[in-house]
């Protein structure tokens, strides 16, 4: 049962096939054996998970048929969770047990969801290969010598392997969509605003959304269903309708017109990568879609803008850990400053005190000019180009990273690392929903395809999604955790 859809276990939970606390105590047990090696887990919440399975299963027998009743759910760690750790992958908030629950987490609560644990991140959501946090680098499920894609790696890597049904993951450059096509899972980012960010630990607020991991498009139309919607504490938040997104999945894709950017398929990317996405895009025409190429001329400059704007928002976000209220404080500050100093030097990992370095440079009175507003036009132009876009096309078509899972260590240089979301990061720039899912694999290891929507164009992008996936097994391939048991 584990290793089924969240929409497959929601249907044998509500015909009593199996009950919630079976299915939490299976998760549960799997983690308990795999967690070890895989490191996808910073926190597991055994306790409360089976009880919130048994209120779960209380009020299905009491009538209660919500679709995600009962369904165990992981948090990315970048989540405030009421009275569990959130520690954002960071020694800074190692300690750090909020009061609160961010929106998400309430609204899933209210769905009923049974939340598992915590998942492994890049500290402070920085980072595409989850090498970056406190509580040590996570493993691909594929080939545990390889990173997961980070940051939500921990998210990734734990639906992968079948610990939890569903978790939620945080995408500011790519961070779920990368991970996502790393560990052969389906990784989702609503358009910006889409979903509340009120309780998510700050990174690029501009940047920042919440979405979700799952095993399939249908799973993350059903996620969408409990997670969307204006919340008054997220002033970015739209107030647009929410529609239920599993009500077009299903609609037929003839006529539907995709977009191939030709910059997605120029130097860079792997032969075999390319060769599985073009496989994809037969599937797309044998379903009544055309294809077209289409121009994003200013996404080469989608990286640089991106690595001036994100570090200067995450400068100012991570101005609040100072060692006064919360976080991190170091031993026997000598006065205040000392105080600041150590504790933000000693509370924050290499790739953190970087942003932060660059993210202050870039907003200085001398450089802002230079570096900022000129970011923030390239980033307009980027948008100007998908708007172009889409005055031809419904969806745009290509893959999500330019290869397969890389070995642990292999970008020590960081602006390699940071060319990782060439594919990805032009989408936050705009602000756009996205997707990625498997679509093949070269030397056994996963290639995602990524989609992306219109703004608000959500159901559209899962119901592309899905149409794939009824038409394709690659969501259903699993990783051999054999000899990994612990
Ligand atoms: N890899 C990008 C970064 O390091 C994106 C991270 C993210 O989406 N949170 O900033």
């Amino acid at each position: 049962m584990i290793e089924r859809t969240v929409a497959e276990i929601s249907t044998a939970l509500a015909s009593g096939d199996i009950s919630s606390v079976e299915l939490t105590q299976a998760y549960l047990h799997r983690i308990e054996q795999y967690n070890t090696d895989l490191n996808a887990f910073i926190t597991v919440c055994e306790e409360s998970a089976l009880e919130q399975a048994k209120a779960a299963d209380k009020s299905r027998s009491d009538g209660d048929c919500k679709p995600l009743l009962g369904v165990p759910l992981a948090h990315k760690d970048i989540f405030c969770t009421k009275g569990v750790t959130t520690t954002c992958g960071s020694r800074m908030l190692q300690n750090f047990v909020p009061p609160y629950d961010a929106t998400v987490v309430e609204k899933f609560n209210a769905a009923g969801v049974v939340t598992l644990g915590k998942t492994n991140m890049d500290e402070f959501a920085m980072g595409s290969s989850n090498e970056t946090s406190f509580f040590g680098v996570v493993k691909n499920p594929w080939d545990t010598a390889r990173v997961p894609g980070g940051s939500s790696g921990g998210s990734a890597a734990a639906v992968a392997a079948d610990l939890c049904a569903m978790a939620t993951g945080t995408d500011t450059g790519g961070s779920i969509r990368q991970p996502a096509a790393f560990c052969g899972v389906t990784g989702f980012k609503p358009s910006y605003g889409r979903v509340s960010r009120w309780g998510m630990v700050a990174f690029a607020s501009s940047l920042d959304q919440a979405g979700s991991i799952c095993k399939s498009a249908e799973d993350a139309a059903m996620m969408l269903n409990a997670m969307a919607g204006l919340d008054e504490k997220d002033s970015t938040s739209i107030d647009k309708a929410t529609v239920d997104y599993t009500a077009t999945l299903n609609d037929s894709l003839e006529g539907l017109k995709i977009g191939i950017p030709i910059q997605h398929f120029a130097e860079g990317l792997s032969a075999e990568v390319e060769q599985n996405i073009l496989d994809a895009l037969k599937v797309y025409e044998s379903l009544g879609a055309t294809i077209k190429e289409i121009d994003l001329p200013n996404n080469h400059l989608s990286v640089s803008a991106y690595y001036v704007i994100a570090p200067a928002e995450a400068s100012a976000n991570l101005s609040r850990y100072d060692g006064v209220r919360y976080g991190y404080r170091c031993a026997e500050p000598v006065d205040l400053e000392d105080m600041y100093k150590r504790s933000r030097s000693e509370g924050f990992g290499e790739e953190v005190k970087r942003r932060i370095m660059v993210g202050t440079y870039a907003l200085s009175a001398g450089f802002y000019d230079a570096y900022y507003r000129k970011a923030q036009k390239i980033r307009r132009l980027i948008r100007n180009d998908f708007l172009a876009a889409f005055k031809e096309v419904d969806i745009i078509l290509g893959p999500t990273s330019p290869h397969t899972a890389f070995e642990l260590g292999a970008k020590s240089d960081p602006v390699a690392m940071y060319l990782e979301d060439i594919y990805t990061i032009a989408v936050n720039l705009a602000g756009l929903p996205g997707i990625s899912i498997p679509a093949g694999t070269v030397n056994g290891l996963p290639v995602g395809l990524q989609l992306v929507g219109e703004d608000f164009a959500e159901a559209k992008v899962f119901n592309a999604a899905h149409q794939f996936q009824k038409n394709t097994d690659w969501h259903r391939n699993k990783p051999d955790l054999t000899g990994m048991e612990s």
